[in-house]
């Protein structure tokens, strides 16, 4: 991919409209172009500076009353008897769709830029093992892996032994996810295979692990010692938190 064909997929970039092979091209071009680097930053900027000054729309009050009360009123289905639409009712249903479905146009709308983080690191998650992209270094040695990421990131990622507790080393990668170069370092826990993103600490981080699951992968992430941590893996959420405490604990 080049500069011209970066910018032309910049938006769709942001917006997570890519799909994985081209969001591939996309991150690798980015973590070798400052330039398109710094125009998808940008973008990110304004589109995190729109819906910060959303407006939301509350229902009115009584709304919800008064399709209930519409729809009581309404007759039951009967099989065999010809259905009759009461205005009022029909007047209600059609109220109702309208209400979700302007809720669910102010969701899309409106992503919450923690999901959008969480989605991100999935990506990059299904991205490199859909590619068959795992490691750029392949290695169990964490004195041949932590070194490899010196230079090529503002940041060192502390790169552990976890052999003997059952998940060993496979090896780490650049990445390009959540709008920023990150190091994936890439753990195996028998046929599973965890991606652990460390990417610069930022605001929203918590020191206690937040769980999530999304598109059947569990996430968990924290913060240590001023670095953001993303483990995302098929694996159990019982057998991530092990994995979480491990890293947190072995030195
Ligand atoms: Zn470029």
């Amino acid at each position: 991919m080049d500069c011209r064909q970066a910018a032309a997929r910049a938006d769709a970039f942001v917006d997570g409209e890519l799909d994985p092979a081209e969001r591939a091209a996309m991150a690798a071009h980015l973590l070798g172009c400052a330039a398109c680097r710094g125009q998808v930053e940008e973008r990110r900027e304004l589109a995190a500076a729109l819906s910060a000054g959303a407006t939301y729309h509350r229902a009115p009050e009584g709304l919800a009353e008064r399709i209930g009360a519409a729809l009581d009123a309404a007759p039951a289905f009967a099989p065999g008897r010809a259905q009759r639409w009461r205005p009022a009712a029909l007047a209600a249903s059609l109220a109702l769709v309208a209400a979700l479905s302007s809720f669910a146009t102010l969701r899309l709308a409106v992503p919450d830029p923690g999901d959008a983080l969480l989605d991100d690191m999935v990506a990059g998650h299904v991205r490199a093992l859909m590619a068959d992209h795992l490691t750029d270094v392949a290695s169990s040695d964490q004195h041949t892996v932590k070194p490899w990421f010196n230079g090529k990131l503002n940041l060192s990622p502390p790169v552990k032994d976890l052999t003997t507790s059952g998940f060993p080393l496979v090896g780490g990668r650049l990445d390009y996810v959540a709008g920023r170069p990150a190091a994936a370092l890439v753990y195996r826990h028998r046929q599973h295979v965890i991606n652990l993103f460390v990417a610069p600490d930022d605001a929203r981080a918590a020191a206690t692990p937040a769980a999530s699951a999304r598109q059947g992968y569990n996430v968990l992430h924290w913060s240590d010692g001023g670095l953001g941590y993303w483990a995302v893996s098929d694996l159990g959420a019982a057998d991530l938190a092990q994995f979480q405490s491990l890293m947190r604990e072995t030195r």
